[in-house]
């Protein structure tokens, strides 16, 4: 029951209340435009190099039989295409500048991380969040784990696109205390050109959390010229109106962290534009002067 793990990241205060134990899983149906953790989206291990820290020793170019590196005047470039994962230039590189993205772990070996916060979590009410990548496509997993977290009352969260079927949301949902549920679009036509996947979809599941009665946090990325308007706007507050026991509602302003992530495992990551503060304020008026009052900017 192994999956590829990208981090266990300990003290998180940003992925539910208190402090948490995120864990980040690797592999997600979706593909966002404007993906923050590129490196989340495959389901493969991934090879990451960091320019900065290479002194280009050439010692990878040496025992890379996949000819992946290649080092000529003092430039460092990759052929990423050829990378078969194996891992033996991490292996051989002092400088740290290489790292295989994605460690296989079971559900135990990460719970052994998770419950060394117990204290933390008893103490700010906070708890284990799972994170991705997206959680359904790690359904399997993310039960045992979120069992094994139960069985100690920790506390539990999953932040999730809901693109998943309904059967992977039955199957945790007795295990989950609070959804991170994300909402990006509010077409067909938008979620096919941005994030890959079937608004419809993502509704059902968020209708069935709700209807289960889950205690849900809604999440929006706000992404300027992609779904910074008044029609996707009145969509959130549509929601807002017919499921009125979400607990909250954050807009989550865009950033280009995933920029420089993508290009160090070769990925193209579009940019956009960083939102002004002024447009900030204007989105969250946008809500109160309809009295929608259980809206956050993060
Ligand atoms: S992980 Fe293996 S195949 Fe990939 S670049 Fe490194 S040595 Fe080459
Ligand atoms: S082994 Fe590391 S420091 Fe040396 S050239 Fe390769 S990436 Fe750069």
């Amino acid at each position: 029951m192994k999956t590829y793990v990208i981090d266990v990241q300990r003290c998180s205060i940003h992925d539910g209340p208190g402090i948490r134990t995120t864990v980040f899983l690797k592999g997600c149906p979706l593909s966002c435009k404007w993906c923050h953790n590129p490196e989340s989206q495959s389901f493969q291990k991934e090879l990451s190099f960091q320019e900065a820290l290479c002194v280009n020793c050439g010692l990878c170019e040496k025992v890379c039989l996949s000819k992946v590196h290649s080092i000529t005047e003092n430039k460092h470039t990759l052929d990423y295409r050829k990378c078969i994962q194996c891992g033996e230039c991490e292996k051989a590189c002092n400088s740290k500048a290489l790292t295989m993205i994605g460690r296989d772990l079971t559900p135990q070996e990460v719970f052994e991380v998770v419950r060394k916060d117990m204290v933390f979590y008893d103490q700010s009410g906070g708890g284990l969040t799972i994170s991705g990548g997206e959680a359904l496509s790690h359904v399997n997993f993310s039960l045992q784990l979120l069992k094994l977290c139960k069985e100690q009352d920790i506390p539990t969260c999953m932040e999730t696109s809901g693109y998943g079927s309904i059967t992977a949301v039955d199957k945790i949902l007795p295990y989950v205390d609070l959804f991170l549920f994300d909402y990006k679009v509010s077409s067909e036509e938008d979620a096919k050109e941005y994030i890959g996947g079937s608004l419809e979809c993502i509704l059902d599941s968020f209708n069935y959390i709700y209807e289960q009665g889950k205690n849900i946090i809604l999440r929006c990325p706000i992404i300027p010229f992609v779904n910074d308007n008044k029609r996707h706007f009145e969509a959130i507050a549509e929601l807002a109106i017919t499921y009125p026991n979400i607990l909250s509602i954050e807009l989550l302003p865009y950033h280009n962290f995933g920029i420089s992530k993508g290009r160090n495992i070769g990925k193209d990551i579009e940019c956009y534009a960083i939102p002004k503060d002024e447009d900030k304020l204007e989105w969250l008026s946008f809500f109160y002067t309809r009295g929608i009052n259980k809206v956050h900017l993060t």
